[in-house]
């Protein structure tokens, strides 16, 4: 049934909201901090840690910039009120990284205060490789100044190592996730075979655990999570120095198996009302679930 799938993901622009909502309901915690406050505290009391996204749009002024801002500080406020063990993820472009430099990097920094002096955390989330090298350089720039912030590296792109090598020079301390990578890029600068994003993903991960950094293993692939688990093993690396990370919503089974065995696991939180453009791109993301639940919708047979 292959070609349903691939129907349903060419057809979802033109799916009908109310059933995109019903099929994104396991992926996005709500359209409300309130919502995304009671998947938290669910995934806490379930051993689990969290990070809050606020799906954001494409933005085209600075007013848009410092709102976004002024949401994650909220949203910090009220981790701190309902004793929540979340940090927050963010996107730099919604913080104004496309309008101006120097402006989304003091509208970061604010909310990076902000979270310090709530003893809180902040991962700068990656995203298309025109933003690299920027994100980079506004976690850098930050990170001389705060402890309390990380980035993401993917496996997918060719400069992963060199920028992995250029993080932990001189043995700076460097917070990382590593995934795979979500955008579509050029193979010029992307790896595009999946043996070898992968391959890539393990030797990202031992030469960051060997240097000393602390990882978010991302990734909802089993294969991946055993090479993570061998290598903390090997590494005896206590606990507190690494943890696995998934998405809200995947493979269920595997986030207990990681809790069960021992390990920290922290679950990516999306919420907000930007909820319908980020569901599109999470069913068309993966095909097999998009047609497993339209099917279910229509009461059609698997
Ligand atoms: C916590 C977290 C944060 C992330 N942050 C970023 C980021 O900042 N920048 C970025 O580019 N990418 C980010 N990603 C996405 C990542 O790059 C991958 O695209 C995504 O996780 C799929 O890769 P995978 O390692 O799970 O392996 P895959 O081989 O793609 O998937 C392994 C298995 O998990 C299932 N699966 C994977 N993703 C989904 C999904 N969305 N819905 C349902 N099932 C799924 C697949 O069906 C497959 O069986 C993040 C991922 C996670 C878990």
């Amino acid at each position: 049934m292959d070609w349903f799938n691939r129907l349903v993901v060419k057809t979802m622009p033109i799916v009908p909201k109310p059933v995109v909502r019903r099929a994104s309901q396991r992926y996005i915690a709500g359209a409300a901090l309130a919502d995304a406050v009671r998947v938290v505290r669910d995934l806490n009391q379930r051993g689990m840690m969290a990070t809050l996204d606020i799906l954001g749009e494409f933005i085209s002024k600075r007013e848009e910039a410092t709102a976004t801002a002024t949401a994650y500080m909220q949203a910090l406020d009220v981790i701190a009120k309902e004793k929540l063990n979340s940090n927050i993820s963010i996107k730099l472009t919604a913080f104004g990284l496309k309008l101006n430099y120097d402006f989304c990097l003091e509208n970061v920094g604010k909310v990076v205060q902000h979270a310090r002096n709530l003893g809180n955390f902040v991962r700068l989330d990656m995203e298309d490789s025109s933003c690299t090298s920027d994100t980079i350089r506004i976690y850098q720039t930050l990170r001389k100044d705060f402890d309390n912030v990380g980035v993401v590296i993917q496996s997918y792109m060719r400069r992963a190592l060199a920028d992995i090598r250029s993080l932990m020079a001189n043995g700076t301390p460097t917070n990382v996730r590593l995934c795979k990578g979500i955008y579509v890029e050029p193979r010029s600068i992307a790896y595009k075979n999946r043996e070898l994003i992968n391959k890539n993903f393990t030797f990202l991960l031992d030469e960051l655990l060997r240097g000393g950094a602390y990882v978010g293993i991302a990734t909802h692939d089993e294969r991946l999570v055993w090479d993570g688990m061998r290598l903390v093993d090997q590494l005896k690396l206590p606990k507190d120095k690494y943890e696995f990370q998934m998405l809200l919503g995947v493979d269920e089974e595997l986030r207990d198996v990681i809790v069960n065995a021992g390990h920290r696991l922290r679950i990516y939180v999306p919420f907000g009302k930007h909820w319908y453009a980020y569901s599109v791109r999470r069913l068309q993301e993966n095909p097999q679930i998009a047609g497993y639940v339209i099917r279910k919708f229509f009461g059609m047979k698997e």
